[in-house]
């Protein structure tokens, strides 16, 4: 199978490192598991969306970014069964080298450049499977989609829109093994 897989969210805690981030630099005490929306400067109000979103630039906020549970092990174990894997990101070009360098290829060796394809339009991509938080980049793609639980999709009914629900990357092996192709 090709594997599509997003990385903010799903291979790594963007938003979770970024929400301690900016509680660091504004003193605030926004909690990562209560943000309801995919806008993460809602909360942050009345810092405005460009104050928030510059924040992408920070190298140290990146840095202090890590793996979510169980992603490199199911990456590893995806890649031994000889599937054909692809981070799939719409990162911004800021900080760029250091997200990938520090942060993908630091705790995931086994993906280099030529594993990595950026655009904001994921429906242009192909493959047979996209693992992904949010809902944009689900909708009206040509392959199987897998809404990644993150707090601002959890009141989502996946099933209504067409994905399939995945909490962590357990239930994502469990249901790569019973769907996929060989
Ligand atoms: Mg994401």
């Amino acid at each position: 199978m090709t594997i599509l897989i997003d990385m903010d969210d799903v291979l790594v805690n963007t938003t979770e490192a970024w929400v301690a981030h900016l509680n660091a630099l504004f003193g605030t005490h926004v909690e990562y598991e209560t943000l309801g929306s995919f806008d993460v400067s809602l909360p942050f109000a009345p810092h405005t969306r460009e104050e928030v979103y510059a924040t992408q630039s920070h190298e140290e906020f990146w840095r202090s970014s890590e793996p979510l549970p169980g992603a490199v092990e199911a990456v590893t174990r995806l890649k031994e069964k000889g599937h054909r894997l692809f981070v799939v990101s719409n990162s911004q070009y800021v900080a760029l080298q250091v997200k990938m360098e520090e942060l993908l290829f630091r705790y995931f060796p086994c993906f280099t450049w030529k594993d990595v394809i950026l655009t904001a339009c994921k429906q242009m991509v192909r493959g047979d499977v996209l693992i992904d938080d949010a809902p944009h980049n689900l909708i009206g793609g040509e392959y199987e989609k897998l809404l990644f639980t993150a707090p601002h999709n959890r009141k989502l009914d996946a099933a209504a829109m067409g994905f399939t629900r995945v909490n962590n990357w357990a239930e994502t092996l469990v249901w790569l093994e019973e769907h996929g192709k060989d």
